[in-house]
């Protein structure tokens, strides 16, 4: 590969073989597979109920549905996002409103959301639902964020697509011990991949069965949830609006045997992060921040380009790009962008998103990344920082 993107899905002979089995079976949309799947990763968690839906976007929508979120209510987010969290919240018709980040690991500032969380108490406004990020793999401080939660009783739904595989206070990211819920996303891009796909991990059953629910055109097949008698052996009864968000099984038969390599993919991660680390030390780059209480699942290796140094992120950009090197910036602040703008939201009022965003660059990660792809990485970076000293001198 001449080309080196910044991700990329690692599909086995093992993975094919597992697609191509249910596509010799007599289900090919959500049946056993997805069942099988669902539990799997409920066990792997340690929580005791997963859904499965089409992708994290719509998984996220359902959640929120199912916390209850709609018109006047607001949630709150974290600015360094993918669009998606805060776009499954304007989809129930909800408001939403960024909580400022922490410089290091770039997540949701525990001490600005208590400081938020006071202002809104006072106008009488808080938020119904909060959703964290774990971004690059990195869960949040979700013991600091549950301790608010039960102050200012709001719900909790991680964001957890970039977090399988994680882990903090030593349980895995999804046990949802300090939170309602939490959604996993399955794009390529990311840990383990089921091409598109999303789960939401809950400790509760009314949510879960709410999910069921939302995620089959709220449809019922169990007499005892009906209204009605059943007419017949072909009765079901739909009691309220839900959507068609469920995952197919082939997607699902995938998913269960990526999830057998995820323990290898986090160590494979870990092991080419440490190679940046040592490489890349030195260098006016604010490298990736790992607390030693949790376990960060590394979906992405972002450096921060310092105020200081002799080279500018967008220079950086540029010459990795010329070198065929695909780095990205994950993320355009969300109220940055143009439909979040035009509800009103200030790029003042996140400073570190702000300085966050001026610095951001994700590096290649992925499994099958070569440490020669990866020297060469290194020394592209390398050489921008020669060649801007040499400018200065
Ligand atoms: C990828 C991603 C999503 C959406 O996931 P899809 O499965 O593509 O819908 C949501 N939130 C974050 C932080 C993501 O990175």
């Amino acid at each position: 590969m001449s080309h080196i993107p910044y991700g990329r899905q690692s599909i086995s002979e093992a993975d094919i073989a597992a697609v191509v089995e249910v596509l010799r079976s007599d289900w090919l949309t959500q049946g056993p597979a997805v069942e099988r799947f669902e539990r799997a990763v409920a066990e792997y968690c340690g929580a005791p109920h997963a859904t499965a839906a089409c992708n994290a976007t719509m998984a996220l929508h359902v959640v929120y549905l199912g916390l209850g979120l709609g018109p006047g209510d607001l949630l709150w987010t974290s600015p360094i996002t993918f669009v998606a969290t805060a776009n499954a919240a304007r989809a129930c018709g909800a408001d939403i409103d960024f909580v400022d980040v922490e410089a290091g690991t770039w997540n949701m500032s525990p001490r600005a959301l208590a400081q938020k969380l006071e202002r809104a108490a006072a106008e009488g406004r808080l938020p119904k639902i909060v959703a964290p990020v774990h971004l690059a793999g990195q869960s949040c401080d979700m013991r600091a964020i549950a301790e608010l939660s039960w102050r200012y009783g709001f719900r909790v739904v991680e964001d957890a697509a970039h977090a399988i595989g994680g882990t903090y206070q030593n349980e895995p990211v999804g046990s949802c011990r300090y939170s309602d819920a939490a959604v996993f996303s399955f794009h390529p891009v990311k840990v383990i991949t089921t091409a598109e796909g999303g789960m939401v991990l809950t400790r509760s059953p009314d949510l879960q069965r709410r999910m069921q629910l939302l995620r089959t055109h709220g449809i019922t097949r169990d007499p005892a949830a009906m209204r009605h008698k059943p007419d017949g052996p072909w009765y079901y009864e739909q009691l309220e609006l839900g959507f068609n968000y469920r995952m197919t099984d082939m997607q699902a038969a995938l998913g269960l045997s990526q999830l057998k390599r995820l323990e290898t993919f986090i160590t494979r991660r870990h092991q080419l992060a440490d190679r940046y680390d040592a490489a890349l030390h030195g260098l006016p780059l604010s490298l990736p921040r790992r607390p030693t209480e949790s376990r960060s699942a590394l979906h992405l290796y972002i450096v921060h380009v310092r105020p200081e140094s002799p080279f500018s992120r967008q220079d950086l950009f540029a010459r990795l790009r010329t070198a065929g090197i695909g780095v990205n910036v994950h993320y355009i602040p969300v109220y940055r962008q143009p439909y979040y703008e035009a509800l009103g939201f200030r790029r003042d009022d996140f400073p570190e998103a702000e300085r966050y965003y001026a610095g951001a660059l994700s590096l290649p990660l992925f499994p099958a990344l070569e440490e020669a792809q990866q020297d060469k990485v290194v020394a592209v970076v390398r050489d921008a920082f020669r060649a801007a000293e040499r400018n200065l001198q």
